[in-house]
């Protein structure tokens, strides 16, 4: 049997191993490192994959998430609304920029923004909701976006975990994850469901006027050359990472189904098993399982994963600390107990390995221990 890892980007390379290397072997070529022609294609074909009218790349996803709240223009003390069960980067940013970050709590099932919570953290001072998709599923957006509407809100969508779900509105309407609010971001970290070969993110937006102001912050606040209208910060997808995510991008699909086929696999073999809670679906959104995320009942968590570690299956937690009991995060506004779905699921999540090249005999290997550990 192959090593089983959280994430196999060796196997994968493998596949695509002669497109990748004549792809950049063309950039060295060109000596074009920087703001590329591969990098103009790569965000054409996004855009068309996704079905919105302006992708804009950027150095990451946090870079990503920063430059999207410039762009809306919020000033210091207003407030923005994350959850706290999320990657830090998602309040990092908002932190950064001296705008409040108010956090809400989550749904112990999908894992995604508690509407309720959300619904009670607004105020006056209340100007961006920042959803975020966790680990590959859409957030509420129906009634994120009924709730921006009301109190007029912007709406960035953190969909570093995402990219390639599709939220199905109650009239029908589909869109893809990270095209629904005003912005959406996403990352190119090389272990998210599309990945680069170092970093990388991107920027969505239908907004002309946005998507001109995204671009000009991305490059130093600058519209005509030497000229600063605002000011911005240096952030751009190098050539090379473009032209990799250029031959990845027609394989995402196939990705996808390879994810949901083993996270297929999983809920079958955990169906009934009482220590396991498989994770939740929300109806109105696809799952792209960039995490295959567990519930643990009954049984130490901790000890499951050390257990696992022994059999040479690695398990990891993400994430281990909401935001508000995060040191650098400590407000005297939140308290431990404050929002207690997200601070079980801290205590209880684990995620197993998943990616594009889990085969039949390491699933089987993987479940049956879990299985034999969890009677
Ligand atoms: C990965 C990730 C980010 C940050 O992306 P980087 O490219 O690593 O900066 C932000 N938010 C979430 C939810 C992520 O998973």
């Amino acid at each position: 049997m192959r090593k089983i890892e959280m994430v196999d980007l060796k196997s994968q390379y493998q596949h695509i191993k002669p497109q990748i290397n004549s792809a950049i072997q063309e950039v060295i070529d060109s000596a074009a490192f920087v703001k590329g022609q591969k990098v103009t294609d790569f965000q054409d074909h996004l855009a068309q994959y996704l079905g919105v009218k302006h992708v804009i790349c950027c150095g990451n996803g946090t870079d990503a998430l920063q430059i999207a709240l410039m762009a809306l223009g919020l000033k210091p003390g207003d407030e923005v609304i994350t959850p706290t069960f999320t990657f830090i980067a998602t309040a990092e940013v908002v932190a950064l920029l001296g705008l409040t970050p108010v956090v809400v709590d989550v749904s112990e099932q999908t894992m995604n923004m508690d509407i309720d919570s959300l619904r009670k953290s607004i105020t006056p001072k209340t100007k961006a909701i920042v959803p975020v998709h966790l680990f590959g599923q859409c957030a509420n957006m129906q009634q994120i976006m009924d709730i921006a509407k009301q109190h007029n809100l912007f709406v960035v969508e953190d969909a570093c975990q995402a990219i390639g779900a599709t939220y199905t509105f109650s009239n029908g309407t589909q869109k893809k994850a990270g095209c629904i609010g005003n912005i959406g971001c996403t990352s190119f970290f090389p272990s998210k469901n599309l990945g680069c070969y170092g970093d990388g993110g991107a920027l969505f937006t239908d907004d002309d006027q946005l998507a001109d102001k995204i671009k000009a912050i991305a490059n130093h606040g600058m519209v005509i050359r030497y000229h600063h209208d605002m000011v911005g910060v240096n952030s751009r997808l190098d050539t090379l990472q473009a032209a990799i995510l250029d031959v990845k991008l027609p394989h995402l699909d196939q990705y996808i189904k390879a994810r949901q086929q083993a996270a297929q696999y999983y809920d079958n073999a955990f169906a009934n098993n009482p220590h396991i809670i498989i994770p939740a679906r929300d109806p109105q959104s696809t799952h792209v399982f960039h995490q295959y995320t567990l519930r643990i009942v009954d049984y130490d968590r901790d000890t499951l994963r050390q257990q696992l570690a022994d059999k040479q299956i690695p398990a990891m937690v993400y994430y281990p600390v909401p935001l508000h009991q995060q040191k650098a995060y400590q407000d005297p506004r939140y308290h431990t107990g404050d929002f207690p779905q997200a601070e079980r699921l801290a205590q209880t999540v684990l995620s197993l390995p998943m990616h594009t090249e889990l085969d039949q005999q390491q699933l089987e290997y993987i479940t049956q221990t879990i299985n034999q550990i969890l009677q």
